[in-house]
């Protein structure tokens, strides 16, 4: 492409809420043939909300709920506020947090009121010496309707297995539909457990997928939809996220998502969710199209 047709190529992509910050991005974009997605915030609102909390045999469902959310308040992750928001329309109080810890893409532990305090996903417990079989079941059936599943642990006891569930965004399933229609490979790369991945996979008609990827996992993860040298744009929104999006052959950012993805990114979505990746990849056809 020329430089003045790259030119128009991403004025009229303004126009459309998409900001090209690279411009050979533009061509990039003509040439890929997967699009892998990042699940939550991306796919999904990414503002989580409390669905189930099945505490086990000697323990109470508002006594777990109050020190789990005591722990936290003290983590910035979407799970966290889903989790102290429903202790708070319970109107539960909330006793102080000592020792705070946090295990990126594991879960975070804490003293409170005299007790360790632990929530995580299934590894964390793992990882705490704790056996979650007891509540296989139960997570497997949250899995299936697309839930996520937690679990916590009070003083070196299995406590309850929680569920938080992020809503798709509204956009989605059109945006996905779309990317179908224009021959393209939709993939979702996520941090959440298979079966949760599967539902949500199976609902959005998401072709391949990559489940419980740990934060550091997701080049790699990326890497392995580059089948046949298969050119592949990554969309993300989170910190978490920078890696792929620097690596992928295009990627692009959530324009409400945080600003190191947004540094990392070739192009930025203003409008904040997938519909902007159609817009993209249309114009960088119809563009690339127009000069040849
Ligand atoms: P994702 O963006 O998919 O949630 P993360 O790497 O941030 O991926 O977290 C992976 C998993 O680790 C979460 O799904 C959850 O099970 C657990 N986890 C991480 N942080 C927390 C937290 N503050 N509270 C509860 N669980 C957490
Ligand atoms: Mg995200």
């Amino acid at each position: 492409a020329t430089p003045t047709s790259i030119m128009v190529g991403t004025g009229r992509a303004a126009e459309l809420g998409v900001l090209f910050r690279k411009g050979e991005a533009l061509q990039a974009l003509r040439d890929v043939s997967v699009v892998a997605l990042d699940k939550t915030g991306t796919l999904t609102k990414g503002r989580p909300e409390l669905t189930d909390l099945v505490p086990a045999d000697g323990f109470e469902h508002d006594q777990v709920l109050a020190l789990v959310a005591a722990v936290e308040t003290r983590s910035e992750h979407p799970i966290a506020e889903a989790i102290v928001a429903a202790a708070s329309q319970r109107g539960l109080s909330l006793a102080a947090v000592d020792g705070f810890d946090a295990t990126p893409g594991f879960g975070v532990t804490a003293t409170v009121a005299g007790h360790t305090v632990s929530v995580g996903a299934d590894r964390f417990m793992t990882r705490l010496g704790l056996d979650v079989s007891a509540f296989r079941a139960a997570a497997q059936r949250l899995g299936e309707e697309g839930k996520s599943p937690l679990y916590a642990a009070i003083d070196g006891r299995l406590a309850a297995v929680i569920a938080v569930a992020d809503p798709i965004r509204e956009t989605t399933p059109e945006a996905i539909r779309a990317l179908h229609a224009l021959g393209l490979k939709v993939a979702m790369i996520t941090g959440d457990n298979a079966a949760t991945a599967a539902a949500i996979a199976r609902q959005l008609g998401i072709d391949e997928v990559a489940a419980e990827v740990l934060p550091d996992g997701k080049v790699a993860a990326l890497k392995k939809f580059r089948v046949n040298g298969a050119r592949v744009a990554f969309v993300g929104d989170g910190i978490n996220d920078a890696p792929a999006l620097a690596e992928a052959d295009v990627g692009l950012a959530i324009g409400t998502g945080t600003d190191v993805a947004i540094e990392a990114a070739d192009v930025v979505l203003m409008a904040g969710d997938l519909r902007g990746v159609i817009n993209a990849i249309a114009l960088s056809q119809a563009t690339i199209a127009n000069i040849k």
